[in-house]
């Protein structure tokens, strides 16, 4: 079945109106969900720690307070911290003052899924998220147009939840490019799915070892940097414009011939298998305790991981090469 796409014409501000608006966190989502809002015509304040976000709030001329203050001065919380930050965060400067009627708001629905954050029967719980980094969100918000999301009423205790989600949505541009409405649990396994099979771990680790079996076998590493990783955007822009049909016309008949007959053999349908594993850890939330345990004693092995992958010879011979085709 076809889900509905959610457009411009079909949502309304005026559920808005009057309303303080607090967007907690202000880094990649918090920055340019709040500038979006602003330029929409809401009323936006910021609440975060003291330190460089506060300041780059103050200095985009928010009227910006700690995470506490400005959840009390706010009719829609809208939380936008790192995620493993949500429930100690929500539960010391968040939760004592939402008071009945408030509208609890995320972008990712993690915590309230996981049972993080588990809020009051008497306020609206919603999730209103790009499907964008903050950056990209922007930009096309800037040129008038707007990058895709996804809504999900969670609880409504008023009866506007969702006229709230699709306003926020349209406030940042997003029902411009189309949003679709699925539940939180949709979104934050499906995310959480994407990222780690697909998008991040999955892709990351098919160009580590392309580039270490080259490499390995005595070719240049600026060669196997080329054809492994640096042409992975050239291969996703095609896709993300046409789909894999069309990539496959511009690509050679070999090329095309080598991914029908050699993609099988590399990622043999036990690979489909885990993946289905990996889905089973995620929903029955699995995943989420490990990361959860991992995030709060510290996020040791997480450090760990990310310094060894600064040594990785694909990220050394990399960051050489991208400056060599920089512009001068
Ligand atoms: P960032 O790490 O970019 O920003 C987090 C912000 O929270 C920073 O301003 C940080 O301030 C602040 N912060 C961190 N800890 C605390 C604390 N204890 N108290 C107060 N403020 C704190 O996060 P993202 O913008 O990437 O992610 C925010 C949310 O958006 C998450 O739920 C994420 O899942 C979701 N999301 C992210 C997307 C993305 O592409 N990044 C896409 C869609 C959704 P400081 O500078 O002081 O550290
Ligand atoms: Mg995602």
């Amino acid at each position: 079945m076809d889900m509905p796409i959610i457009h411009d014409n079909a949502v309304d501000l005026s559920v808005l109106s009057g309303k303080v608006i607090a967007v907690i966190g202000y880094g990649s989502q918090g920055r340019a969900q709040a500038l979006c809002l602003r330029d929409s015509g809401l009323n936006v304040i910021i609440g975060v720690r003291k330190g460089p976000s506060f300041d780059a709030a103050v200095e985009d001329g928010f009227k910006t307070l700690s995470v506490a203050d400005a959840s009390k001065e706010a009719d829609i919380i809208h939380i936008l911290l790192p995620d493993e930050t949500h429930g100690p965060v929500y539960k010391a400067e968040i939760a004592p003052y939402l008071t009945a009627g408030k509208t609890l708001s995320c972008s990712h629905g993690f915590n309230f899924v996981f049972g993080e954050i588990v809020p009051p029967k008497d306020v609206d719980v919603i999730m209103v998220a790009p499907k964008s980094p903050g950056t990209e969100e922007r930009k096309r918000f800037v040129e008038g147009f707007g990058v895709p999301g996804l809504i999900a009423v969670k609880q409504d205790y008023t009866g506007k939840a969702r006229e709230t989600a699709l306003a926020i949505a349209k406030a940042e541009g997003l029902t411009r490019a189309g949003v679709l409405e699925c539940t939180m649990e949709q979104e934050t396994y499906e995310d959480l799915f994407g990222e780690q099979n697909v998008l991040c771990g999955g892709c990351v680790d098919l160009m580590k070892y392309g580039f270490e079996v080259l490499t390995e076998a005595g070719y240049p590493p600026e060669m196997a940097y080329f054809e492994c990783i640096h042409e992975l955007k050239l291969i996703v822009d095609l896709i993300y414009e046409g789909g894999i049909q069309k990539m496959n016309q511009v690509i050679s008949n070999t090329a095309e011939w080598g991914e029908y007959i050699n993609g099988p053999r590399i990622l043999p349908i036990e690979v489909k298998e885990r993946m289905k594993k990996s889905l089973k850890f995620i929903e029955d939330g699995g995943f989420a305790k490990e990361w959860m345990a991992e995030a709060r004693s510290g996020a040791k092995n997480l450090k760990a991981k990310r310094e060894a992958l600064g040594q990785h010879p694909a990220e050394i011979v990399g960051a050489r090469i991208r400056k060599m085709f920089e512009k001068k």
